[in-house]
């Protein structure tokens, strides 16, 4: 059987794990090889080796920690584990067998003692502490174990601290290229409003069909950049946590009507239906009613985008508790997949295939950055509220919807108060 075995090595340094390998694929065994403690952890379970060897000094946990964690598992518990380490002192080696070794070579490696020696090993060989005192071997293992906790979780904090300060750095970054775009690109806009609106210009572009197309890929485009960087000053700006919160008496009605109009005559060119299905609405309530328009606008415009021609939308709000209003927005698109359906609201996340939104020619879909949720999540959290989805997955033949539902407290603060967020 030793002939056939499998044996994983676990071993950071290259000159050993060459050495190794060579010496015991040439005496005739399966040889599996992990450079660091964890990814020996995962080969050992999923490939069960006749034998494990192991260093003892590897970068993310020690020899000793992986000895513990494969003897936790039963079918690993009689499993041969052997470690081949430099550290020759007897206390070294005890702390190894409390760990629960079987075996302790220690280095250099003498190539031809050392198949002698798997084969021992491999036959049911199991070496013992040396040291008459292993209750102090015990102790001493067990402080090890608490000081790496310690410097790990005091590693993981510096990493935070550090994460987060780049986050910070990022934000900024972001916030400033955007504000320096928008400085020209409001005068381009402003032309651009300028050439849509000039008679002299319209009337050539009705005459000449190039200039026409010219235009108005022109247009649109400076439109889209518009919308882009407005967008990123918004989330930006939500997620430094400088959202002002204008509170005043808000009727959602009239939100939801101001919503709808502006997406009148692109529900018309798509022949999709949006329907209030209100009959009686709640009173008027404290909340950033041009804030909450924006969060709206976000929903809807993507209830359209990812809805088929002559889909249905439909805005909905049930009747208020006395803590809470609820707004729904559901569709007949092509809905969200589970595993999407919590990181939708992320910065930056699209579920789909980026490359075919932003190259879409379907009538449906269409280019996005995915900060429309991040800013409805921003804008509904400042206010205090909550804001998920509802789907039953994503099927673009199926089309089996989503449902977008904000949840907005009726105590949501003082009118006039301006209310900080963190994204
Ligand atoms: P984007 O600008 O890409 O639309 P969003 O933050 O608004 O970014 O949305 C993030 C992702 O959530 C989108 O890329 C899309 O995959 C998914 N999504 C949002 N709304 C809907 C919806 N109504 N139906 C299906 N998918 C949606």
């Amino acid at each position: 059987m030793s002939q056939k075995a499998t044996i994983l090595y676990i071993e950071d340094d290259d000159a050993s794990r060459v050495l190794i390998q060579r010496v015991l694929t040439y005496a005739g065994y399966r040889v599996l090889i992990a450079t660091r403690a964890l990814d020996g952890i995962d080969m050992a379970k999923k490939h069960h080796p006749d034998l494990i060897l192991t260093d003892i000094n590897l970068p993310d946990l020690s020899g000793r920690e992986i000895i513990v964690r494969l003897r936790a598992d039963p079918h690993l518990a009689a499993v041969p584990i052997v470690a081949l380490t430099a550290q020759s002192h007897d206390f070294e080696r005890d702390k190894t067998f409390v760990a629960g070794a079987t075996g302790y070579i220690t280095k250099p490696i003498d190539a031809v003692a050392l198949t002698g020696q798997i084969v021992e090993y491999l036959e049911g060989r199991r070496d013992s502490a040396s040291s008459a005192s292993l209750e102090s071997a015990q102790r001493a293992y067990n402080q090890e174990l608490v000081e790496r906790l310690e410097n790990n979780m005091r590693d993981l904090e510096t990493s935070y601290r550090d994460l987060r300060r780049l986050d910070r750095i990022k934000d900024d970054f972001i916030q400033l290229t955007a504000h320096e775009l928008r400085t020209p690109l409001t005068t381009v806009y402003g032309y651009s409003r300028l050439v849509q609106t000039s008679p002299a210009i319209l009337a050539v572009m009705g005459q000449d069909l190039e200039v026409n197309a010219c235009l108005t890929g022109l247009l649109e485009s400076i439109e889209r950049l518009n919308k882009v960087v407005n967008e990123i000053i918004t989330v930006s700006r939500i997620a430094t946590g400088r959202v002002d919160l204008k509170l005043s008496p808000t009727h959602i009605s009239q939100v939801i009507s101001q919503v709808s109009e502006g997406y009148k005559q692109v529900l018309e060119q798509r022949k999709i239906k949006l329907v209030t299905a209100n009959q009686e609405w709640p009173a008027p309530f404290y909340a950033d009613a041009a804030l909450l328009e924006l969060a709206l606008n976000n929903l809807v415009s993507n209830a359209i985008k990812y809805t088929p021609d002559e889909g249905t939308i439909t805005i909905e709000v049930p009747p208020a508790s006395a803590e809470h209003v609820k707004i729904r927005i559901k569709d007949t698109g092509i809905g969200i997949d589970a595993k999407d359906q919590q990181h939708i609201f992320d910065r930056f996340y699209t579920a789909g295939d980026t490359q075919l939104h932003s190259t879409s020619k379907t009538a449906f879909r269409g280019g996005g950055l995915g900060l429309g949720l991040a800013i409805c999540r921003g804008i509904v959290e400042a206010h205090g509220g909550k804001i998920w989805v509802e789907s039953a997955g994503y099927d673009e033949k199926g089309l089996p919807g989503s449902t977008f539902v904000i949840e907005l407290p009726l105590n949501s603060g003082v009118p006039g108060q301006t209310r900080r967020t963190f994204l």
